[in-house]
């Protein structure tokens, strides 16, 4: 089988999903081939010579591009912010101008095509009918004809995680189905899945994809291929993708002890409303895997993509490290009020948190049912700063029980733990169509699209995104004590870089 990650998504490390397909394939004796069109064809686009670079940054960019490449491969760069910043910055301008040429709005982590949309099906349908208009379409017709013809696959899988993968997705699975017509498609990821449990779903692309996964692969694609029993899950395999060259310092290894959440409670989140349930692996089973991996990839970060890493198994990571240095996202719990405990976290490897605390108002967060108390998390935050271990905080903005008098009190609160807020993800309520709020609300249709997942909403308190935007801009990111945290974020690639450029967590 031919397994493909499609562009664009952001290249710092390679894509988990692959590689657990993989790992449950091969140890049930099916080969497959991992091509992660992703980086690949990232490095292809940088590869070819611009001739329109006629500005001088344009100029710049192009002629430091190698030397930006490698530094983004190497430590140094990550001890220097500016430097780091100005890095992206020119290789996103070379990607940009190889878009610009095709009428492309193409970027390390994004592909815009102005004519199509990837959240309306019709246009999906489009760019697999016509995928000689993608931008990758030289490349790809090539590479994926190759990969073809050397290793005929049974079946071709499309692992879909984001939107800005979609369009590149269906033109490939387009040039797959005019070229090989007998060669089944597969698509599933995040993307897919979150299509798939929308309410009211009809399958719009049964001419085109032969089989739509939702949740976890592995299961349905063995089912596929004929595996007569489902052996027990087995672990990630990174033995082709390890050798890729992502934009790091180091091999970052993803890992998900389980998927969806075992909290599973908060009422604006896309896991509760599309009803994913929560499948965590047993902890002893995820240090093995963790010791295998690292003894296998020599990762220089551990990257655990848990919607919540579990209570447990923080507590087991802190009672057998693994040692390498790790991030991920947890839940604000008394747990982390504990210094001892922080600092138990911290000798584990653990060098940054990404931690959801949405709003600086107790009212809201009851309202959002986020079950977690602003007192709990201001001596958290306060516990991790004095243990050393990065926070990326993440904020909410417009949700229906707040008004500008609440965003406020959440300015008050990033005011008064400034010091151990190290990063900071601002973003504006979106409603999920299935959540329980929307059918309490005013709605009416967000995108033009019927592929989206949100509407727009009349907030009950005149607190619309246009008033947020503007609380935002002019009062919340120039305050004097927010700026230097949103100044700090790493542009394009923001959490997935950003426990490397944190001073004393630096890794090497
Ligand atoms: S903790 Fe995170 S993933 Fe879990 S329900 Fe809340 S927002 Fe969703």
């Amino acid at each position: 089988m031919l397994l493909i990650y499609p562009p664009v998504a952001k290249p710092s490390e390679p894509p988990a999903g692959l590689a657990k397909l993989a790992g449950a394939l091969r140890s049930a004796g099916f080969p497959c081939t991992l091509f992660d069109a992703n980086l690949a064809g990232l490095e292809h686009l940088l590869a070819k010579p611009l001739l329109d670079a006629d500005d001088t940054w344009s100029r710049r960019a192009c002629r430091n591009l190698k030397a930006n490449q490698a530094a983004l491969r190497s430590p140094a760069l990550y001890g220097n912010l500016d430097r780091y910043k100005r890095a992206v910055s020119d290789v996103s301008r070379v990607l940009a101008l190889h878009g610009k040429n095709q009428g492309i709005g193409l970027s390390l982590a994004n592909y815009q095509d102005p004519t199509l949309s990837p959240i309306r099906s019709a246009d999906l349908l489009q760019a697999a009918e016509t995928p000689e208009n993608n931008l990758y379409y030289a490349w790809f017709s090539q590479r994926l004809a190759k990969l073809v013809e050397d290793t005929a696959p049974s079946h071709a899988g499309l692992s879909v995680n984001y939107l800005s993968q979609a369009l590149p997705a269906f033109a490939m699975a387009g040039f797959l189905k005019r070229h090989y017509p007998h060669l089944p498609i597969i698509m599933g990821g995040g993307l897919v899945t979150s299509w798939l449990r929308h309410p009211g779903w009809s399958n719009p692309f049964s001419g085109l994809v032969d089989h739509l996964i939702a949740g976890p692969g592995e299961g349905p694609l063995l089912k596929i291929l004929g595996a007569e029993n489902l052996l027990p899950q087995a672990t990630p395999d990174y033995s082709d993708l390890a050798k890729n060259a992502y934009l790091a310092p180091g091999f970052i290894l993803p890992y998900a002890a389980a998927s969806g959440c075992w909290w599973n409670r908060c009422s604006f989140c896309p896991e509760k409303a599309e009803g994913n349930p929560y499948a965590p692996l047993a902890t002893d089973r995820v240090l093995g895997d963790l010791d295998s991996l690292a003894g296998q990839t020599r990762p220089s970060l551990l990257h655990l993509l848990d919607n919540a890493v579990h209570p447990a198994l923080l507590q087991a990571l802190t009672e057998q490290p693994i040692g390498i240095p790790w991030y991920g996202f947890i839940r604000i719990s008394e747990m982390l009020c504990d210094r001892d405990f922080c600092r138990a976290l911290r000798r584990s490897g653990c060098v940054m948190l990404k931690l959801g605390i949405e709003s600086g108002d107790q009212k809201v967060l009851e309202r959002m049912e986020k079950g977690i108390d602003l007192d709990v998390s201001s001596r958290a935050l306060e516990a991790l700063r004095e243990a050393g271990i990065a926070t990326y905080v993440y904020l909410l903005f417009g949700t229906p029980g707040e008004s500008r008098q609440e965003a406020r009190h959440t300015l008050e609160f990033v005011r008064r733990h400034h010091e151990a807020i190290t990063f900071l993800n601002l973003a504006i309520f979106n409603l999920p169509m299935a959540s329980k709020e929307a059918s309490e609300l005013k709605t009416r249709d967000f995108y033009e699209g019927n592929l989206s997942f949100y509407q727009d909403f009349e907030h009950p308190r005149g607190w619309d995104r246009q008033k947020v935007r503007r609380f935002l801009e002019q009062e919340f990111k120039r305050d004097p004590l927010v700026a230097p945290i949103l100044h700090r974020d790493p542009p394009v690639f923001t959490s997935n870089h950003a426990a490397l450029l944190q001073q004393g967590c630096r890794f090497v």
